[in-house]
C-alpha cells in the first residue's frame, strides 16, 4: 500500500508498505480521510520529541475511514462500517489515567504518534485500542470527510472543558487557524456575550467574522490588550484561549484577562522553547485561572462526534483542501502555507 512516511533521513516521503494486518482484539480501517495537523508538520520538520532521529513511522492522528478486518469480536465495527479513529490510547489504570488524564498516560500510544498512523490507505488499531473505545461508528447522517474534524474538535473542547464558558462571558481567542475557528464555533454555540478574535492575517480575521466573531483584532496593527479593555468597557476578557504557537501570546492572555478570568494555553511551544514571561500579580490579584491541555481522549473524541453530528456544516467548512494521499508533499506545503485551514489527506483518491 501507499504510505506517507516520516523516515530515518528525517523526511516525509511516499512509500510502498505491506498491509498492515489485525491480529487477535484488533481492526484495520481502509483510510478514506487524515486531516493534517500543526503537530504533523512538526513531524516533518523533525521537531517531534516522539519522532526522535532516525524513526521510520507514518504519522496521521486525525484519521476516519470504513472497517476493513475486524478481529475484536465487536458486532458494531464489521467491516464497512464508517468509523472515527481516536488516536490517543490509554491504559486506562495508571495514575494519570484515573485522573482521566488519558493523554498524560504513564504508557501513552498513539495511533500516528507511536505507531503507523493514518497517511496511508490501511490503518491499524491495536487492541487496547478497541477495547478503550477508540474506535468510534459514526451516526447515521455524518459522513466520512466532515468526521475527520471530530479529533481536532475534541482537543477544543478538552481545552475548553475547565473554562465552563457561559453566556455572559467575554471571550477572547487568540489565532484563527483551524483550532481558533473551532473554539469561536462552540463559544457561538455555548452563547457567550461576546467573542473577540486576534489574528495577524486579514483573510482569517474576515473568517472568523464569518464564523460568529463579533470582534477582531490585527494584533500587529493595534494593541492587543489595550483593545481587548476597549471593547469589554475596560473589564477584560472572562475567558481567554491561546491558540496560536507564539510566545508573546501567551504573555498577552493573561494580560487580557478580566478579574476572575479562565485562561487555557492552548498552543505548545517547541520542545525547550516553552518559557514565557507571564505577569504573576496578575495571576494573583486578578484571581485567575490557567489551564493548559493537550490532545483528548477517546471520550473527548466521542463528545465531539455528537457535537460535529449536530452542526456538521459549520465544522466542514473548516476543510479547504481534500487531496489525494498520492499529492502529499503538495498537500504540507498547502498545510504549512498559511492559506488553508484543514488539509485532508485521501488516500482511496
Ligand atoms: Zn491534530
Ligand atoms: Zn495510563
Amino acid at each position: 500500500m501507499l504510505a506517507y512516511e516520516y523516515g530515518s533521513d528525517g523526511r516525509m516521503a511516499l512509500r510502498e508498505k505491506d498491509l498492515p494486518r489485525a491480529a487477535e482484539g484488533e481492526v484495520t480501517v481502509d483510510v478514506v480521510a487524515a486531516g493534517i495537523c500543526g503537530t504533523d508538520l512538526k513531524i516533518a520538520r523533525g521537531e517531534h520529541r516522539l519522532f526522535p532521529p532516525g524513526t521510520v513511522r507514518v504519522p496521521g492522528h486525525e484519521s476516519v475511514g470504513r472497517i476493513r478486518e475486524n478481529r475484536s469480536g465487536r458486532a458494531d465495527l464489521e467491516p464497512g462500517t464508517p468509523v472515527a479513529i481516536a488516536p490517543n490510547i490509554a491504559c486506562g489504570q495508571c495514575p494519570p489515567c484515573r485522573k482521566d488524564l488519558g493523554p498524560l498516560c504513564e504508557d501513552y500510544t498513539s495511533v500516528g504518534l507511536t505507531f503507523d498512523g493514518g497517511f496511508a490507505e490501511v490503518v491499524r488499531v491495536t487492541a487496547r485500542g478497541v477495547a478503550g473505545g477508540n474506535v468510534l461508528p459514526l451516526p447515521p447522517g455524518l459522513d466520512l470527510v466532515t468526521a475527520a474534524m471530530i479529533e481536532p474538535v475534541a482537543a477544543v473542547v478538552r481545552g475548553l472543558r475547565p473554562l465552563r464558558l457561559t453566556p455572559t462571558d467575554t471571550v477572547l481567542v487568540c489565532g484563527a487557524g483551524p483550532i481558533g475557528l473551532t473554539a469561536v464555533v462552540l463559544a457561538k454555540q455555548a452563547g457567550v456575550r461576546k467573542i473577540i478574535v486576534s489574528q495577524t492575517s486579514a483573510a482569517r480575521r474576515e473568517l472568523a467574522r464569518q464564523y460568529g466573531a463579533d470582534e477582531t483584532i490585527d494584533p500587529r496593527a493595534e494593541d492587543l490588550v489595550e483593545r481587548v479593555f476597549e471593547l469589554t468597557g475596560g473589564i477584560g476578557a472572562e475567558v481567554v484561549i491561546a491558540a496560536t504557537p507564539v510566545h508573546q501570546v501567551f504573555t498577552d492572555a493573561v494580560r487580557a484577562a478580566a478579574k476572575g478570568g479562565r485562561v487555557n494555553f492552548f498552543a505548545g511551544l517547541p520542545s525547550g522553547k516553552g518559557e514565557v514571561t507571564v505577569d504573576a500579580n496578575l495571576i494573583h490579584y486578578r484571581e485567575l485561572l490557567v489551564t493548559g491541555s493537550t490532545a483528548n481522549t477517546a471520550a473527548d473524541c466521542a463528545e465531539a462526534m455528537e457535537i460535529v453530528a449536530r452542526a456538521p456544516e459549520a465544522f466542514a467548512a473548516l476543510i479547504t483542501h481534500r487531496v489525494p494521499l498520492r499529492e502529499a508533499d503538495h498537500a504540507f506545503e498547502l498545510a504549512t502555507s498559511g492559506e488553508a485551514l484543514k488539509v485532508l489527506l485521501e488516500p482511496q483518491t
